[in-house]
């Protein structure tokens, strides 16, 4: 390590125990302990998590009642719960802390699947790594990683985008922002939502390949693939799907050689949001074209020219 490099990240105390290591039967290494649950189907508990669960001295939630129901479907009674989630992370976090200080065994786990993945886990982790208190994961499903795999989209290089802001502006910014990111994006969405942010996204991040996986692990899992226009038009047909929805964007550049007719309708599509330069920038990322020639064509269009 370079000298007065952080320690960015350590499974071990500074009383130097492994959070875990835990032979059969015994009590866990004082910790927080970072535990995935299943996503919809209950097999995917795993082992790990079943042991810690039964053990802990307390399992921090987004939602005690959904954590209760899981807790009494995997046969688990006893284990004390109590709420952390975006509204009171910031109340509920110096009792967590204390609670460790003391040397508790205490479980963070999320509505389903990975905690830490859109929710504010992660504060709760960067305060036990600035203290030197011992933090584990024990990983499993998470509805990010299972959609990837099965979007048949490459796996290579991803950015995991979560949900994207809810208010116009901001979800325009944010897509514009990673339409230039030469990786597969994976986003959360809601069904509700699900038809026009396609439409967005094809308008923004330009013709795409892209799949949306449903119900992930559960009987009616499904994924649909095509391009994000086929998507959109599809959705806007059937209406908002049941159930839980991840969307994954294949990487620009897959698309074949785009004609200069159709550079002219996606940068006009994107020059009815978004500035010459941005609506570019964007086209460009998504064509692979140079950008400067993009931009001379956006500026050309901006002011209603033909040439
Ligand atoms: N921590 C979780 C994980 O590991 O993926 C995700 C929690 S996030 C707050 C909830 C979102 O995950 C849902 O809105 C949906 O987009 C996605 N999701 C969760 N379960 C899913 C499933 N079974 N099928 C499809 N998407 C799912």
């Amino acid at each position: 390590m370079r000298d007065g490099a952080k320690v960015v990240s350590r499974s071990r105390s500074s009383t130097g125990e492994q959070p875990n290591e835990s032979p059969i039967g015994s009590k866990p290494a004082p910790g927080l302990y970072l535990v995935s649950t299943p996503i919809g189907n209950l097999d995917d508990i795993s082992l790990r998590a079943l042991k810690l669960l039964r053990a802990a001295d307390l399992i921090a939630c987004e939602d005690t009642r959904v954590t209760g129901k899981l807790l009494s479907l995997l046969g688990i009674a006893g284990s004390p719960l109590t709420p952390y989630h975006e509204h009171n992370a910031d109340r509920a976090r110096p009792a967590l802390l204390a609670r460790l200080r003391q040397g508790a065994v205490v479980a963070l786990v999320s509505d389903a699947g990975t905690p830490l993945l859109s929710d504010p886990g992660y504060r709760l982790v960067a305060a036990c790594l600035a203290e030197g208190l011992a933090v584990t994961s024990l990983p499993g499903a998470s509805a990010a990683l299972t959609a990837l795999q099965l979007s048949g989209l490459p796996c290579d290089r991803f950015l995991f985008a979560g949900f994207l802001p809810a208010k116009t502006g901001a979800r325009r910014n944010t897509l514009t922002e990673l339409a230039a990111v030469p990786a597969s994006l994976v986003f959360y969405e809601s069904p509700r939502r699900l038809a026009a942010t396609l439409a967005e996204m094809d308008a923004l991040l330009g013709a795409r390949e892209a799949a949306v996986a449903r119900e992930l692990t559960k009987l009616y899992e499904e994924v649909r693939r095509g391009s994000l226009a086929e998507l959109a038009a599809h959705y806007a047909g059937s209406g908002p799907p049941k159930g839980e929805v991840v969307l994954v964007v294949g990487p620009p550049g897959e698309a074949p050689p785009t004609s200069p007719e159709e550079v002219d309708t996606q940068l006009r599509r994107a020059l009815a949001e978004l500035s010459p330069r941005d609506a570019a920038a964007t086209v460009a990322a998504a064509t692979g074209l140079p950008r400067r020639q993009v931009y001379a064509r956006a500026v050309a269009l901006a002011k209603g020219g033909k040439a």
